[in-house]
């Protein structure tokens, strides 16, 4: 069930409220006051209507399958572990070849590497990027392609908003220019109105438009570093640890952990798909994202 996995985190739900009202507002006043008026004599403004609307479409899409999605969470055991003796559980996995494993405390069952728990969700979640309240939800190893596919399509219906209301803004200044004054007046009343929303519209796309490039180039660098922001701050802290404790160094010291170096192609596929790279543009379910992924079925072998 899809909506049983919808937060009840207030700021998630209100993100969300604002993100379709951001939406549906963009397309009211493309349609209304900006393709109507400026482009009604020409094919431009069923063609410009058209094209905002499918790239709207696929951004609430894209936007639907990222909240809805599991992002990968780590099951919990059916019954309760016994962690009592977590030294010989932990030496017993690497013995399995389940290295890196650890324990959740909140959740109370192991989780694989790269795993993190999220204290809205209440639930380890795999290969966890960051809680994100405009989708009110996890962004993780299953739906992170969902989520910067939502990106992308926010950050182009901005800019194609900005171009369209700007466009017509310079068709009106020109017509008014050329003497068309009052025949412009009784054809949109409320001229101060249209301005308005003109304002409105230009705000919300560059601040919308800019807040989500700079995500989706985070996100883009975290994938091809193999490296979420989670994991780089862990890194840091452990190295900030190495350097102040270097002096009195043991061989114990935390060592930051090592991933394999992949081909950034080879990291971006495992997001985004083994398909072609048009798919990466669709919000289609691809291919599991890792090869060999994290299967859960040897889990009661664990004598635990
Ligand atoms: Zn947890
Ligand atoms: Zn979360």
């Amino acid at each position: 069930m899809a909506f049983v996995r919808c937060r009840r985190d207030l700021c998630g739900v209100i993100c969300l409220i604002l993100t379709y009202f951001s939406v549906f507002y963009a397309d009211y006043v493309v349609i209304q006051y900006v393709l109507l008026p400026a482009f009604s004599d020409s094919v431009w403004s069923s063609l410009h209507g058209a094209v905002f609307n499918l790239v709207l479409t696929l951004l609430l899409a894209c936007h639907a399958r990222a909240a809805l999605a599991d992002p990968g969470m780590v099951p919990l055991p059916e019954t309760a572990m016994d962690f009592s003796d977590l030294r010989s559980q932990s030496s017993r996995m690497n013995e399995r070849g389940c290295e890196g494993w650890s324990v959740c405390s909140h959740c109370e069952t192991y989780r694989p590497p790269r795993a993190h728990h999220c204290q809205v969700c209440q639930r380890c979640i795999r290969r966890m990027d960051h809680h994100c309240p405009w989708i009110n939800n996890c962004v993780g190893e299953l739906n992170q392609k969902y989520f910067i596919q939502f990106l992308f399509y926010s950050g182009v219906a901005s800019l194609y908003s900005m171009v369209l209301v700007v466009s017509a803004w310079v068709w009106r200044i020109r017509n008014e220019r050329e003497g068309d004054a009052d025949k412009e007046a009784e054809e949109t009343p409320g001229k101060h109105l249209v301005v308005a929303h003109y304002i409105i519209l230009l705000v919300e796309s560059v601040l919308f438009g800019v807040f989500v490039m700079v995500i989706f180039y985070d996100q883009l660098v975290s994938i091809i570093t193999d490296e979420t922001p989670i994991e780089q701050m862990k890194n840091r802290l452990m190295m900030k640890e190495r350097g102040s404790s270097s002096s009195s160094s043991t061989p114990s010291s935390p060592q930051p952990p090592t991933h394999t170096r992949k081909p950034k192609l080879a990291l971006l596929r495992e997001v985004f798909g083994r398909g072609s790279v048009l798919c990466w543009l669709l919000p289609l379910h691809s291919s599991p994202p890792s090869v060999g992924g994290i299967t859960y079925s040897a889990l009661p072998d664990y004598d635990v």
